[in-house]
């Protein structure tokens, strides 16, 4: 009755504790060094690890193995698992079975944060018995081992749809799908396309599905898919059979005959992205029976976690904007569609093989000056000189707000959204985010 968890960070440390709490046989392996607090954890429980090694002899005679969603399927280890047909499952997959508690999961390339807070939001102020869980906040294992909530909200990444069994979402919500993580499926779009329909899979009649149905990637895989579960639509553009959509001002719910109805720009997250993440949100209260008073309630007071299209500060009429979370094209897309104002854009980092072609017109509608913040700025330099009025490149967060100060008046926004990761430059794209909220703050002085 051995379970192995491999990674012994916030998940698999939930998991061995879920595990032993189950009557298992733990013994969790991490090739990396396992952080202090959770090294802690799992000598005062007497859950025997081992850290920056793998030993096989100590792995290959689990029953069951748990795997961090960072390990991916080539690495040695985890074929040697698959050789020897031992079951290897995500966290969530592990939790799930011994919870009885509803779940709301929330998968998407983008928005999936956003959404997962605000639909936690949602059922909290209704005075719901929540938890938040997934790739965010405490691990979803180690919740269920020692707390009782009702309802989990659930962010779900591809990777942790990889490795399910029987995972079934009451509620699960699909919210794009744009060319991401490719190195993990073989750079294969379908591959990456299929992991994220994982998240119906395993559903029944009963349960719902709500997905973005403007996404052609979506549609497309619609029409060929028997989904097993009623489906519930959000469309910025049309009206939809069953669902939400944006109509002018509007977002508007025809979901079991409501007439829910809320005006968006009385709302505190802003852009057509984040109408599609609010559409998801409210369904999912909906569907979970929340009354439409308290949902519109709740709305109004919700707060996104900072580096998504944040707003830092307005100095001389300039607003600075840090959306340093928008690592990919299509989150930039979105991030210049959520303005009327003229902008200066900051961009650049470590590119993930972009395609810029999805935001050139954007670009040469509202870009009035674009500073790379970069170790290598060629390819973005070599893509918008002719697009764009002015160039300047830096490797300096500070010179680079400096000069997009310079050219930005009164009226126009300056914003932080990259399109690429930070790690030439930061540690992360928190580290970006903040130390460019810095920058900002030294204008002031
Ligand atoms: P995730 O957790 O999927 O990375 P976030 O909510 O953290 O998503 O947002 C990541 C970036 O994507 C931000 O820059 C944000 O402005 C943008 N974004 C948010 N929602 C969407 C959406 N529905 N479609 C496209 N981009 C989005």
């Amino acid at each position: 009755n051995k379970l192995v968890i491999l990674g012994g960070g916030e998940s698999g440390v939930g998991a061995a504790i879920l595990g032993q709490s189950k009557g298992y046989d733990v013994f969790l392996s991490d090739g990396g060094k396992i952080q202090e607090k959770y090294r802690q954890e799992l000598v005062d429980r007497n859950i025997s690890f081992e850290d920056e090694q793998h030993t096989q002899s100590l792995i290959l005679d689990a029953a069951l193995v748990v795997k961090s969603p960072g390990i991916p399927d080539t690495s040695p280890l985890v074929v040697a698992l698959a050789e020897r047909n031992i079951p290897i499952v995500s966290e969530i997959e592990f939790a799930s079975r011994y919870t009885d508690a509803k779940l709301v999961a929330i998968t998407g390339s983008n928005g999936k944060t956003t959404t997962t807070l605000l639909t936690y939001h949602l059922f909290k102020q209704a005075g719901y018995n929540v938890g938040l869980a997934g790739n965010i906040g405490e691990s979803f294992a180690w919740q269920v081992a020692e707390k009782n909530f009702d309802y989990y909200i659930l962010e779900i990444s591809s990777f942790q749809l990889d490795n399910i069994d029987s995972f079934r979402p009451d509620v699960a919500v699909l919210l794009n799908i744009t060319p991401d993580h490719l190195d993990r499926y073989g750079y294969s779009f379908q591959n990456y396309t299929d992991s994220k329909f994982n998240i119906v899979r395993n559903q029944k009649a009963e349960d719902h599905f709500i997905y973005f149905e403007d996404s052609e990637v979506i549609a497309k895989e619609l029409a060929d898919r028997i989904i097993p579960s009623q489906k519930l639509a959000v469309s910025l553009t049309h009206a939809v059979a069953h669902g939400m959509r944006l109509n002018g001002d509007e977002l508007i719910s025809n979901y079991k005959n409501s007439t829910f109805t809320q005006n968006y720009p009385a709302l505190p997250i802003k852009g057509p992205h984040n109408a599609v993440n609010a559409m998801a949100a409210i369904l999912a209260a909906q569907v979970a029976g929340i009354e439409n008073s308290k949902i519109a309630e709740a709305l109004l007071t919700f707060e996104n976690a900072p580096h998504r299209l944040e707003k830092v500060a307005e100095i001389a009429g300039v607003t600075y904007i840090n959306d340093s979370k928008a690592t990919n094209v299509d989150s930039v897309f979105y991030a210049l569609g959520s303005f009327s104002e003229p902008i200066v854009l900051i961009a650049g980092g470590v590119d993930k093989g972009n395609d810029y072609s999805q935001i050139e017109e954007l670009v040469k509608a509202k870009v009035k000056g674009l500073v790379i913040l970069s170790t290598k700025h060629e390819k973005l330099k070599d893509y918008f000189e002719e697009i764009v009025p002015r160039i300047h490149i830096s490797q300096d967060v500070n010179d680079a707000v400096r000069q997009a100060q310079q050219w930005a008046v009164s009226g126009d926004i300056v914003l932080l959204s990259p399109a690429c990761a930070s790690f030439d430059l930061f540690r992360n794209y928190e580290d970006r985010g903040n130390k460019f909220k810095e920058a900002v703050g030294n204008l002031i002085q």
